[in-house]
């Protein structure tokens, strides 16, 4: 929900390096929220390779990409991070009591003494079909998300793809809708065969329409779209009504707004000190592999312990007049009590 939050450390960025920092800030009782672009925590882990095993995570001999994020969900469940998925974080400025005040293209805004970039390679932003004069509908006609099913109710969507975005919500919106139609290049598809069936349930219900096709074009006025022309396999073209259209060509990566924040960079990444994991900028920090130092390795387990080192330094700044005390969770009971294990 779009709001004014304040912090001790807003996490640009949910990926596996994201969430491990809440783990270890959460040990030193700092509090934190994390902002992503995507829907769902876990980053390149959940968005690329969501089923493929990672053989290289220390203690696990093997691990997929989604039970690495399930397992680090779990792991920072006691420390109540919040998370505001599906924003992009768009701007970053200095307040003059020191803080930084981190802004999302919902409105969300986040003070903090402390800001984390575990962006990664950057925001996954989706695709966006060659389609002449497609910007102007862009908010109102046309959608690469769905923020708020509700503004899908009652009205004529098509959607366009093959795989589990463009599947689950053409389920998921079908029941609201005026009329729904798919259409994919192809009958066949990429998403999870349970998606699939329930698609060609709807369709055999009557309640959704398919074609073999591609949109070709875009008809409409000051923004509002009246009907798209698809082409079938044999090439033949017609017009087709509706009032909303929603591509998922899939997500492509890029640095965004990241680089208009004022940050040092270097070949779109951020030198740190090692010691900190500090950026040149005073409070602003950089782990996992948006990070750049000698010797870097844009590997998961590298970017838990940058994460580690992070911590420890972000907590002076958090709470300058505290001392840190280290201790290990095996032995310490007040960590085990944070971690609700005592
Ligand atoms: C196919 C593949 C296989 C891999 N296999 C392995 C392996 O076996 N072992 C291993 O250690 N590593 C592996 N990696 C690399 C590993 O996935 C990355 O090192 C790891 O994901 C980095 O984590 P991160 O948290 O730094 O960044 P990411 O996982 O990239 O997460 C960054 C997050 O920041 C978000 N973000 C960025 N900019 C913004 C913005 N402006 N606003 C909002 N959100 C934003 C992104 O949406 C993303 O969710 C593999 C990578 C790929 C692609």
């Amino acid at each position: 929900m779009p709001g004014k939050f304040e912090t001790d450390v807003v996490i640009l960025g949910a990926g596996p390096v994201g969430l491990f920092a809440v783990f270890e800030l959460g040990l030193l009782d700092l509090r934190a929220h994390l902002v992503d672009i995507l829907d769902r925590p876990g980053g390149q882990c959940t968005e690329l390779y969501p089923e493929k095993p990672i053989y290289d995570i220390p203690g696990l001999a093997i691990v997929t990409g989604q039970e690495l994020t399930d397992r680090l969900m779990q792991q920072i469940k006691p420390f109540g991070a919040e998370f505001h998925l599906g924003e992009m974080a768009s701007g970053l400025d200095k307040l003059d009591d020191g803080r930084w005040r981190l802004r999302t293209d919902a409105g969300t805004e986040i003070i903090a003494p402390v800001v984390i970039i575990g962006a990664g390679a950057g925001s996954f932003v989706p695709k966006r079909p060659p389609l002449a004069g497609i910007e102007a509908y862009e908010g109102q006609s046309v959608f690469y998300a769905v923020r708020k099913m509700e503004a899908f109710r009652g009205r004529d969507i098509v959607v366009a793809g093959g795989g589990d975005s463009a599947l689950d919500w053409t389920i998921n919106l079908a029941p609201i809708a005026k009329s729904l139609t798919l259409v994919h290049h192809r009958d066949g598809f990429r998403a999870q065969q349970h998606s699939v069936n329930q698609m060609r349930e709807l369709q055999a219900a009557g309640k959704i329409n398919f074609h073999v096709a591609s949109v070709k074009g875009l008809h409409g006025a000051n923004g509002v779209l009246e009907a798209v022309t698809l082409a079938g396999a044999d090439k033949k073209e017609w017009q087709h009504a509706c009032d909303a259209f929603l591509p998922f060509f899939g997500l492509t990566i890029k640095l965004g707004p990241i680089a208009e924040f004022g940050l040092n960079l270097h070949e779109d990444l951020i030198p740190v000190d090692t010691a900190k994991f500090e950026s040149s900028t005073p409070g602003v920090f950089a782990i996992g592999d948006i990070c750049t130092y000698p010797g870097k390795l844009k590997l998961i387990l590298c970017g838990f312990h940058e994460a580690a080192l992070m911590a420890q330094a972000a907590f002076h700044i958090c709470r300058p007049n505290e001392k840190l005390r280290f201790q290990y969770t095996t032995s310490s009971s007040s960590l085990q009590k944070k971690l609700g294990v005592a």
